[in-house]
This record gives structure tokens, C-alpha cells and sequence, in this order.
């Protein structure tokens, strides 16, 4: 616990001791898509959540605007989301939303309405027929692209 704290206390060793390498089941892959397709042609957002750094949860959660990357969620759900992890003991591992038109790429808008460091950014795009879904941590309006592995099958 003692080498953690000192993470938390200087935010470049909180930066450097994050993972780069995460895990997220091909089920979790699924609802995304699925959710992400019937808000097209607006965005859809969720928070991703699991435990030793596996997604195995996607919780949707509606925005107060349809704004392209704004990430103004509605209270009460986004309550009730951080409620349930607590109680499933989940850790809230990253933040998904959609570009339905554009790239997997963190926009202009998202660097400047990220304000959650320390989860990952996923970024789902179909803007060229085919799917992309990608990871990064975003820091100080720094971008940096997270491998992940998929784990299992949806059939
Ligand atoms: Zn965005």
C-alpha cells in the first residue's frame, strides 16, 4: 500500500505505474456494438468494468446532450452504475464511447472533456464499414495507445 500511495502523491509515478496491457471479454465487445448501433447516428457512452484488469462488464449510460464528445452522463445513472460496481466489487476500468463517423482516435473534444486520467479511453468507430475499437490512457492532453487482448468467444 505504502508504494501506491506515493503513486497517487506524484501524479508522473501515478502515470508511469499504470498498466499497459489490458484484457476486455469478446461478450463485453459485443454489447458495445450492439448499443452503439441502435444509438447510431448518435454516439452511445458506457463505463467498462471488471476485476485484475479484464473488462467483463459494459454498463450504457445515456448523456444529458447529443453533443459529440462530451461525456455529460446522466447523474442518476452514472450513480447507480458506480453504486453496482461497488457492489458487485467491480473496478471501474474504462470509458467507452462511439464514433459513429470518424476514426477510433481521440478528438479535439475529447482531450479536452476527458477528466478521468486514471481509466482507459475506448473509442468504437465504424467509420469505414468494418468496426475498430481501440484503447488509450489520455494524460495532460497526451494520447497514448493501450494493446489489449480479447478474451473468449460471443458464439
Ligand atoms: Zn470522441
Amino acid at each position: 500500500m505504502t508504494s501506491l500511495k506515493i503513486g497517487f502523491d506524484q501524479g508522473e509515478v501515478d502515470y508511469l505505474v499504470k498498466p499497459s496491457h489490458l484484457s476486455i471479454r469478446a461478450s463485453v465487445i459485443h454489447q458495445i456494438r450492439t448499443y452503439c448501433c441502435e444509438r447510431f447516428p448518435l454516439e452511445g457512452y458506457g463505463i467498462l468494468a471488471g476485476q485484475a484488469m479484464e473488462i467483463s462488464h459494459f454498463f450504457p449510460i445515456p448523456c444529458q446532450t447529443n453533443g459529440a464528445c462530451t461525456f455529460a452522463f446522466d447523474p442518476r445513472v452514472y450513480l447507480e452504475t458506480l453504486k453496482r460496481m461497488r457492489n458487485d466489487q467491480l473496478d471501474w476500468i474504462g470509458i467507452v464511447h462511439s464514433h459513429p463517423l470518424t476514426n477510433a482516435f481521440p478528438s479535439a473534444r475529447d482531450l479536452k472533456n476527458w477528466h478521468f486520467s486514471d481509466k482507459s479511453c475506448w473509442i468504437f468507430s465504424w467509420k469505414d464499414s468494418d468496426y475498430q475499437l481501440s484503447a488509450y490512457y489520455i494524460h495532460q492532453n497526451k494520447v497514448i495507445p493501450i494493446m489489449y487482448e480479447i478474451i473468449g468467444t460471443t458464439y
